[in-house]
């Protein structure tokens, strides 16, 4: 008896002990009321409108119960929260997101970082992520399962297949496809064990990404590319849904282009800085993106880790790294600061005024981190920074934010329940101290993460993975 004793004193402990939150998730979630009063904030609510001044944002059961003067009455009992100074803005949407990172030194494998990444993107305000391409899919999933059972903080995940990658693969961790039979194989098992997006890689053919694309149409599922053997043009006239990176990477401008070739990426970077974005062959291409439906997603973070004259060296990027980890990033970054002939900084400008032009021209930009690269690009961390890269590329803040967010939820078919400000929604909303809509740097100074309603403490995530990456 004194053994069945036992057992049921502490199921009557941990039953006490339970709220809805796991001891998981528990130490980071500081606000968790039924009703909850975010009182006298600016809002930027995502949908490109200018930004209200001094509002009540009422939370109730997870979502946005209302939006008014802060002069008004709010619901009794709600845990109120003064956030002058504060600007609200919704949850990022991040559409290229990794679980994994460089492993460092150089050496083409990737750690998947399924302990520290959830809790970066969260902490940085990033409430929903595709995953743009994965290496480790079983572990998303189950990192995917976890994070909605609330039993591990992070995002809501939007899972990638495995890399559609044909012969010549640079890394051990990617499958060669085979040919059209093997894409559309691969494509039908990983649609039947869930994933909800595949991307096609640099040495994909056209006869496979073919038979992808229709594979993944036929089970309701877009696909997205990050090419260098299919120009865009192609691209979009297969059927691709959404192309990586923009115009730094479209290869169907290189002379020497061979069909189903990647070529050789030095030659190409150096002519895509004297490439006219006014010029007949650029616009066509933009048209036929545009005419076909076909999403860009900017991921200027990466290509500018790549400058040696930036991006700024921040102290909280050195903090998640581990003492290997920081100094095999640091070794990039002095490489990458060699080059007084680097094409970067003229790149970057060029990737600037294409997804520009491409925007004016009525097509939809989305956002992502992209953290691999040289290692430069940090989970959340490059989300955020990529708004401050596509102001400085001529985008209003208040653009900038709704391609970081609105946009992102309108490519997942989930604009309905995320995405802006919005009675009615989730509240998935991030809270700020200053004005990004100003200065759009201060979009790093995010106070605190809300996800479906619950109040996270990014100072306690980011806490949590001081020194983790890149091994876990
Ligand atoms: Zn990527």
């Amino acid at each position: 008896m004194p053994a069945r004793l036992l057992v049921f004193l502490c199921l009557a402990v941990s039953a006490a002990a339970q709220n809805r939150f796991t001891p998981g998730l528990r130490p980071f979630v500081t606000v968790d009321a039924p009703t909850v009063a975010l009182d006298h904030v600016r809002i930027i609510d995502g949908s490109g409108a200018p930004p209200l001044e001094d509002r009540t944002i009422v939370i109730a059961a997870g979502k946005i119960a209302s939006i008014q003067p802060s002069t008004a009455t709010v619901p009794a009992g709600s845990q109120r929260l003064d956030l002058t100074g504060h600007t609200v803005i919704p949850g990022l949407v991040g559409m290229h997101e990794h679980l994994f990172y460089p492993s460092g030194e150089g050496i083409p494998i990737y750690s998947e970082e399924a302990f520290s990444f959830p809790r970066l993107y969260l902490a940085s305000g990033v409430t929903t992520a595709r995953t743009g391409g994965s290496l480790e899919p079983y572990t998303d999933f189950n990192l995917k399962r976890l994070i909605d059972s609330a039993r591990m903080p992070g995002p809501k995940l939007h899972i990638t297949g495995p890399y559609l990658e044909g012969a010549g693969a640079f890394t051990a961790q990617m499958h060669e496809l085979t040919g059209p039979e093997d894409a559309a194989r691969t494509v039908d098992y990983w649609a039947a064990e869930g994933v909800t997006s595949f991307k096609a890689y640099m040495n994909i053919t056209r006869a496979e990404l073919q038979a992808a694309v229709q594979a993944a149409h036929r089970h309701g599922i877009k696909v997205t590319g990050h090419l260098c053997s299919i120009g865009f043009r192609e691209a979009a006239e297969i059927g691709i849904d959404n192309l990586e990176h923009g115009l730094l990477v479209d290869t169907e401008f290189h002379p020497g282009k061979q069909p189903d070739n990647c070529p050789a990426q030095g030659v190409t970077r150096a002519e895509m800085a004297h490439l006219d974005i006014a010029s007949a062959p650029v616009q066509a291409t933009i048209a036929s993106l545009v005419e076909h439906h076909v999403a860009i997603t900017s991921t200027l973070a990466v290509f500018e880790a790549f400058d040696g004259s930036r991006p700024p060296l921040e102290q909280r990027f050195l903090d998640v790294l581990s003492p290997q980890g920081a100094e095999s990033y640091l070794a990039a970054r002095s490489r990458a600061a060699g080059g007084a002939n680097s094409p970067y900084p003229a790149l970057l400008k060029k990737e600037l005024e294409f997804e520009s032009a491409f925007v004016k021209a009525g097509g939809l930009l989305m956002s992502g981190a992209d953290p691999t690269g040289n290692g430069g690009a940090m989970a959340g961390f490059a989300d955020q920074r990529n708004l401050e890269l596509l102001v400085e590329g001529g985008f209003t803040p208040v653009e900038a934010i709704q391609i970081a967010t609105a946009n992102g939820a309108r490519f997942l078919g989930e604009e309905d329940r995320i995405g802006t400000v919005s009675v009615g929604k989730q509240a998935d909303l991030v809270v700020i101290a200053g004005n990004p809509a100003a200065r759009i740097a201060d979009i790093r100074n995010v106070t605190l993460v809300f996800k479906d309603g619950a109040g996270y403490d990014p100072a306690k995530l980011l806490e949590s993975v001081r020194g983790a990456v890149p091994f876990h």
